[in-house]
């Protein structure tokens, strides 16, 4: 029968885009069923750091005092010269922002996952199918086909909207024929995860080493965790720089033996990437399937949860019948200034770190500010060519990188 729906949204992918989409759009009264290959979330440390707003979405399907029971709050993140002195401060990521929650929080992605996925329980509307992988997809003026592979089945499923939210490689997105444009970030950076023993004997705030002679991100986590990222130079390969006699040289300056045990080792290639298309007729795309992000801002994840709350309130408007299809097609024009001025911001943080001149630690101060400030008017014209300005402005006085007017009279005061 050509109006028998399995569902009114499928949502290919049970990472945290999907399940907070999931959990959203049940919310606004959908049939939803998420269709997840593997047999459970993915163990391993992603993301460290999500913000308020991001905090207040997940208030909303009633995950965010789980996810703060396992949460770390830093006072500042600053930037370092190779010799430890502080370059930049920025202050306030434990002050509670504007949405009520601290404006920056150090999780663990896994159990951000974990409490996002218990709160399926209390929805059911929604429907999560863990080791169901899609295959593909037809798409007629009414409904969308697609069909999953399961323990050497297949089986299809008919629904009036399809969302990829099947992470960075998204076969929704490579079935869509939609293709990305790429904003010319591709490093490789060494991720090393650890299980904390001692806390006393770590930073308790977040670092940014600005060490040209090796680029040095350390960061809080959640559940346990602490992170070091250390940039692969040219000529490096992956099995040289992770090798354990390597790694332990590499953390040998901070100090740590004994006060942790490291969980995991791997070489991550940052991108800077977007979707061209969010959207082609009844499928969309939302988290890593639309964009990816270098992490220097902890965002990639958030915007992911962004898309989900802009995404789940016009399909329940549609699927009542309270508004026309025609409203997704602001779902790009809303969310993509957004991402890209956040990419942005993250791709200058990253130019910050790993200004990698040859300056030696005495001038670098000096050298750091004037390739920031250069960065940083060259980011400002290109945003202002895709007036995105003021949305770049706006996320930057949030971590006090540009404060206001009002803000620097107030501190000369
Ligand atoms: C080192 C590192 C640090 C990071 N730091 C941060 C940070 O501090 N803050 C932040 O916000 N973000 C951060 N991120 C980014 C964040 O981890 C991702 O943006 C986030 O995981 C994206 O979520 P997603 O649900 O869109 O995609 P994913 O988490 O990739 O989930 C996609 C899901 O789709 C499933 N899937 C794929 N193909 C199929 C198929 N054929 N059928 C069915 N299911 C399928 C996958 O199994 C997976 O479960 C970081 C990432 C890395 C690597």
């Amino acid at each position: 029968m050509a109006d028998s729906f399995d569902c009114d949204l499928l949502i290919v992918g049970g990472g945290p885009t999907g399940v907070t989409l999931g959990l959203l759009a049940a919310q606004n009264g959908l049939k939803v069923i998420i269709c997840e290959k593997e047999a459970d979330i993915y163990p391993l440390p992603r993301a460290a750091h999500v913000d308020h707003e991001v905090m207040r979405i997940f208030q909303s399907v009633g995950a965010a005092e789980a996810i703060m029971a396992t949460s770390r709050h830093t006072a500042y993140n600053d930037f370092l010269t190779a010799d430890r002195q502080i370059l930049l401060r920025f202050e306030g990521s434990n002050r509670i922002g504007a949405v009520g929650w601290p404006a920056a929080n150090m999780i663990h992605q896994p159990s951000v996952e974990r409490a996002l996925r218990d709160r399926l329980a209390e929805y059911p509307g929604v429907d999560l199918r863990s080791g169901w992988q899609f295959e593909g997809f037809t798409e007629d003026s009414s409904c969308i086909t697609a069909d999953f592979a399961i323990n050497g089945d297949v089986r299809s499923l008919r629904s009036k909207w399809l969302v990829g939210a099947d992470g960075a490689r998204s076969p929704v997105r490579e079935g869509a024929g939609i293709i990305f444009d790429d904003l010319n970030f591709d490093e490789p950076w060494l991720v090393v995860d650890t299980i904390v023993h001692d806390y006393s004997r770590l930073p308790q705030v977040n670092l940014q080493v600005c060490d040209p002679e090796r680029p040095t991100t350390c960061v809080l986590m959640g559940n346990g965790r602490h992170r070091w990222e250390f940039m692969v130079k040219p000529g490096e390969t992956a099995a040289d720089v992770l090798d354990d006699q390597f790694v332990e040289e590499l953390l040998e300056p901070w100090n740590v033996a004994g006060a942790i045990t490291i969980e995991r080792k791997v070489v991550y290639r940052f991108n800077a990437k977007v979707a061209q298309a969010w959207r082609k007729g009844r499928v969309l795309l939302a988290g890593d399937a639309a964009h990816q992000t270098p992490p220097f801002a902890g965002q990639g994840m958030c915007a992911g949860i962004r898309d989900a709350a802009n995404l789940a309130w016009k399909l329940g408007r549609i699927v009542r019948g309270q508004a026309t299809p025609d409203i997704l097609d602001t779902y790009q024009t809303e969310r993509e200034p957004h991402v890209r001025a956040t990419i942005g911001m993250a791709m200058m943080m990253g130019q910050t770190v790993h200004h990698r001149s040859g300056s030696s630690s005495r001038t670098r101060p000096r050298d750091a500010r004037s390739a920031r400030r250069r960065s940083v008017t060259r980011r400002r014209r290109h945003l202002a060519s895709h007036n995105q300005r003021n949305d770049f402005l706006r996320i930057a006085r949030g971590w006090r990188i540009f404060p206001s007017i009002s803000e620097r009279r107030g501190s000369k005061a």
